[in-house]
């Protein structure tokens, strides 16, 4: 069946200490694979996360890293390949606003920021995972997958002071379209997971009015939760499931948008 083949697969997962990252892993280890941890810091509750995701029938792993650091990257995917053997997915999730400012308000260290967080920190996490995820494929015969995290605000441009946050996005959708035109030959496919309004801590700065202004824009009358973006990363990292779909965004928003 679909998705069985997840069963000890070696998955990464940036930022996934809560939020999307964190159902994810969920998802993953219900499956039985093989899932990496990844936060900026170690976790109260670590120990928690890691024994509920054991339990699930998973194995799992904490790997501390701040992704806006080139060299944290390269250490993240160094210690991850160290403990599990290699990588067979890469889900390039962390990412975040850093703050709302408006255009008159962005300087230098702001851009920096924003930039480091949601586009350097995809880019190099995958440069460096790249040579692990070709020798996977080549190993198995099945491709290897590198799932990206968009957003609506990379179609739409962004909510109030989030207009670099939706550029980054709007980065990550486009910066794929290159990578299969010259990657797609290591057996490596390459998509993009575009939530809408998910309520995460993402969120935390909105009130319950303001959140529920939202929902009631949305077709299917909700804000999404974590557990609805989990599936569309356990499809795209199944070579059983999606084998042939590569340089693809599925949006996962409810209705809110539609490109
Ligand atoms: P969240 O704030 O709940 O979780 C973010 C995760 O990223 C946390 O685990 C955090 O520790 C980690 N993280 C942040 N900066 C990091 C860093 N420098 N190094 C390592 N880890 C770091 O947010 P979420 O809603 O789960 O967001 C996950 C992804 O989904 C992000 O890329 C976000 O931009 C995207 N997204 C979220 C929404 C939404 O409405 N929540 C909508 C569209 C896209």
């Amino acid at each position: 069946m679909y998705f069985e083949d997840l069963k000890g697969k070696r998955i990464l997962i940036t930022g996934s200490t809560m939020g999307i990252g964190l159902a994810a892993a969920q998802a993953f280890a219900q499956l039985g694979a093989k899932v990496g941890l990844n936060g900026r810091r170690k976790p109260e509750n670590l120990d928690t996360l890691l024994a509920d995701l054991r339990s699930k029938g998973g194995e799992a792993e904490f790997f501390q890293a701040d992704i806006a650091s080139t060299a944290d990257c390269e250490r993240m995917v160094s210690e991850f390949v160290a403990r599990f053997g290699g990588i067979d997915v890469l889900i390039n999730n962390a990412g975040g606003l850093v703050a709302r400012k408006p255009l008159d308000q962005i300087d230098d260290a702001f851009f920096a920021d924003v930039i480091n967080v949601n586009v350097r920190s995809a880019l190099m996490t995958t440069r460096f995972a790249l040579p692990h995820l070709k020798a996977a494929a080549q190993a198995s015969g099945k491709t290897s997958s590198v799932i990206l995290v968009g957003s609506i605000a990379g179609h739409t441009g962004g909510g109030p002071g989030a207009s670099l946050y939706g550029a980054t996005k709007a980065a990550l959708h486009n910066v794929q379209k290159n990578w299969v035109d010259y990657h797609s030959g290591d057996g490596i496919r390459f998509n993009t997971v575009s939530p809408g309004t998910v309520d995460t801590a993402f969120h935390a700065d909105k009130t319950a009015e303001t959140k529920a202004r939202i929902a009631s824009g949305i077709p299917l009358g909700r804000l999404g939760q974590a557990e609805d973006i989990a599936p569309a990363f356990v499809f795209l990292a199944s070579h059983a499931a999606s084998g042939y779909i590569t340089g693809q965004i599925i949006d996962v928003n409810g209705g809110q948008f539609m490109p």
